[in-house]
């Protein structure tokens, strides 16, 4: 049997049909025999075993007893009528209780016959009962077995109402695997299923839906898990197998003049020693024959737009141009200055376009680029645009890079001939697990250290009831001459009402500190551009001490001279989203501070996501806990980047099985990175199956 079994359409399942279909497709997505099979349960209720009524201490429970109804008794008229039946094993009694189907139950039930009940306790006038329990003589249980651990699924009101509820989906699957028997055909090859010792793709399926052990379901669990992590490394790094063979990097054969001088004459600081290392990774990278397509990450303040330089320098020193691309005009803005700042004196031109480049000057500057008149140019997805045209790029660095989508990225240099060299640099700190499966096809640079001198950001957490020490902590702050942030939550569903505390709290803050003596600036997604700049501009200049503002600073804006993040309703923020903008103070000489301001209730995952920002200073072991606390797939970032939807597997716990999953497929393509052999024929023909749309990967290059 082919792989078609599997691809039939659900419909056509015993017990679906068409009605039932078209139910599951809109309600589930679920299209396929596969897709019905892979739909997995959430929960077991287990039937494995026999309770007694002595052992009955908790309500909510789900028991399994044998035993003899004693007695029945009808209470009530009509509509308003139950039935209780008095329910007797060798420990006891327990009431059950019925308030439908009184006619049918009363009927079916023979009093002093051996039954056998399941049903979920509750707690009523002190005495447990259980309402409206599974009633099954216990001759009849014995002749035809229940399921061991029956399957709960997920449904909604409208597949209930087409009678699929857990157990009609439940019967649907068992018929499926039935009808399926040694049909299902295997996804992996044998080698590497014994290798692993794992069970069939077949055997996990129906494991995962009718488990008969605990044991039996962990290993279904495992199969399944591990095929998807495998299959999806064994995408990403044949992907990236194949871009190294096929794609001739620019050779970058000299660390030159510039480089050098810039390195001996102008920078003021020691490097790091990550500093050092990534530039190094870099280098060999550039050096290599081979395109660069490299993530960096490090923590904010950990000096990556350096590295991102004396990147672009190497490539000047061979002719080369650089692209650096940054997402928001106020952050491009940035990477100009500074980035001309240190090149000061140095014979290396940059140039700087974004959206609100003035017609003139972007034709002066379009003009200059294609002339090789440009070195490095910094700027804003403006560099993406169809005219922008650099005739020698050597190299692409994208700050912040989850803010560009994949395909912006692709555009930057899929027209050019030769592609360049691409360092992705990420300033919000992703678990491994994640930074595997999201870049699973680029190299990973980390800085994991700050410059020396750096103080560690204070944090702290305060309650909105103690505003007027806030304020007193503020004005001694500014008092010393420093600057404060105000930032406020704004989240899409709810924007109208975070205006308004953003607002509210604008105007307590101007009533705080009235000028003359104090100027307040304010940022909002709300206002135009040309605002949002001078207000900020005003604030990067000094000018004014407080910038009252949602998250739109979130993202790289420097002002060392900001001592103060002050964080309103902090728990509504998430804690990458809390890290960030902590980040955005402590970058200057001084005691920096961040106070994270709540109210006095917060739910467990508030208490975790505050206690975690007041004692750790570290965003990967932050990110770490974001992950645990969030899942994946809502994690800052990740959704726009692509991260695929995982049907079983749990990046934020299966780190172990996935660390395994890579080795497995790296080490399966460093033998044979075409998938040629014969024993990895099946592997080929998997992933051609999977992957067959899911180019998302493949085009970072
Ligand atoms: P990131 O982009 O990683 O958030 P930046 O590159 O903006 O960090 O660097 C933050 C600040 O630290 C900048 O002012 C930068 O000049 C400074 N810096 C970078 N590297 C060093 C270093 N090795 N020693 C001292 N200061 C450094
Ligand atoms: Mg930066």
């Amino acid at each position: 049997m082919s792989y078609d079994l599997l691809l039939q359409a659900v419909e056509y399942a015993k017990g679906v049909g068409p009605v039932k279909g078209d139910v599951l497709k809109k309600e589930l997505m679920v299209f396929t025999f596969e897709d019905i099979l892979t739909y997995y349960p959430y929960r077991y209720v287990d039937r494995s075993r026999f309770h007694t009524i002595e052992q009955i201490t908790e309500e909510g429970v789900f028991v399994q007893l044998v035993g003899k109804i004693i007695g029945i008794q009808i209470h009530g008229l009509k509509r308003k009528a139950r039935m209780t039946a008095l329910f007797q094993d060798k420990t006891g009694t327990i009431e059950l209780i019925w308030f439908q189907g009184l006619k049918w139950i009363q009927d079916k039930i023979v009093q002093g016959k051996e039954y056998v009940i399941f049903g979920k306790t509750t707690l009523f006038n002190n005495r447990f009962n259980i309402p409206h329990p599974e009633v099954e003589l216990y001759s009849d249980f014995v002749a035809s077995p229940k399921d061991k651990f029956q399957p709960l699924y997920n449904t909604t009101e409208k597949m209930k109402s087409k009678g699929l509820d857990s157990r009609g989906i439940s019967r649907i699957i068992k018929n499926l695997i039935a009808q399926a028997a040694n049909m299902i055909p295997e996804t992996l090859p044998q080698w590497l299923i014994t290798r692993t010792s794992m069970v069939s793709l077949e055997q996990a399926f129906r494991m995962i839906h009718f488990p008969d052990s605990p044991q039996s379901l962990e290993s279904a669990r495992y199969r399944l898990k591990y095929e998807e992590l495998f299959l999806i490394q064994l995408h990403l790094l044949s992907v990236k197998h194949n871009r190294s063979e096929k794609v001739i990097g620019v050779r970058f054969p000299v660390v030159g003049k510039l480089f050098h001088q810039f390195f001996n004459q102008k920078l003021p600081f020691e490097l790091t020693n990550a500093q050092k290392r990534v530039i190094k990774e870099i280098r060999n990278d550039m050096g290599s024959g081979k395109q660069m397509n490299r993530l960096l990450q490090g923590d904010v303040g950990s000096g990556k737009t350096l590295v991102a330089l004396m990147a672009a320098l190497i490539a000047a020193d061979n002719g080369y141009q650089s692209a650096i691309m940054a997402p928001t005009e106020i952050l491009a803005t940035q990477h100009y200055k500074t980035i001309n700042t240190f090149l000061s004196e140095l014979d290396i031109s940059i140039g700087f376009l974004t959206g609100s480049t003035k017609t003139a000057e972007r034709k002066r500057t379009l003009q200059r680029l294609k002339e090789s008149g440009i070195d490095i140019m910094i700027g804003t997805h403006a560099l993406i645009e169809q005219q922008v045209v650099f005739p020698k790029l050597g190299l692409a660095v994208i700050d912040e890079q989850h803010k560009f989508g994949v395909e912006q990225r692709a555009r930057l240099w899929n027209r050019n001939e030769q592609p360049p060299h691409v360092l992705v640099m990420t300033a919000t700190p992703i678990p491994r697990t994640l930074a595997m499966t999201l870049y699973g096809d680029l190299d990973y640079s980390v800085i994991d250290e700050l410059p020396p001198g750096r103080k560690p950001v204070k944090t702290l957490h305060s309650y909105d009831a103690k505003r007027n020490s806030l304020f007193d902590f503020v004005r001694r702050q500014i008092a010393q001459g420093r600057q404060i942030y105000f930032v406020y939550p704004l989240i899409e569903e709810s924007e109208k009402l975070d205006l308004k505390d953003l607002m509210d709290g604008y105007e307590s803050i101007t009533r705080a500190f009235p000028l003359p003596d104090y100027a307040v600036s304010i940022v909002h997604g709300k206002m135009n551009q040309a605002d949002k700049d001078f207000e900020m501009e005003r604030f990067v200049k000094g000018e004014t001490q407080i910038m009252v503002s949602t998250t739109v600073i979130e993202v790289g804006v420097d002002v060392p001279n900001a001592s103060v993040m002050v964080i309103e309703s902090a728990e509504r923020f998430g804690l990458s989203q809390l890290h960030q903008l902590r980040g955005r103070v402590g970058r200057g000489a001084d005691q920096s501070y961040c106070i994270l301001m709540t109210d006095y209730k917060l739910t467990a995952d508030g208490k975790k996501r505050i206690a975690t920002m007041v004692n750790s200073n570290d965003g990967f072991e932050i990110a770490d806990v974001d992950l645990s606390l969030r899942g994946p797939g809502d994690l800052q970032g990740t959704r726009q980047s692509g991260l695929p939807e995982f049907k079983i597997a749990d990046l934020g716990k299966d780190d172990k099985i996935l660390k395994d999953a890579r080795e497995m497929a790296s080490m399966i393509l460093d033998k044979d990175p075409g998938l040629n052999h014969p024993a990895n024929a099946l592997l080929k023909k998997t992933l051609k199956t999977k992957f067959k749309e899911a180019a998302v990967y493949a085009n970072v290059g």
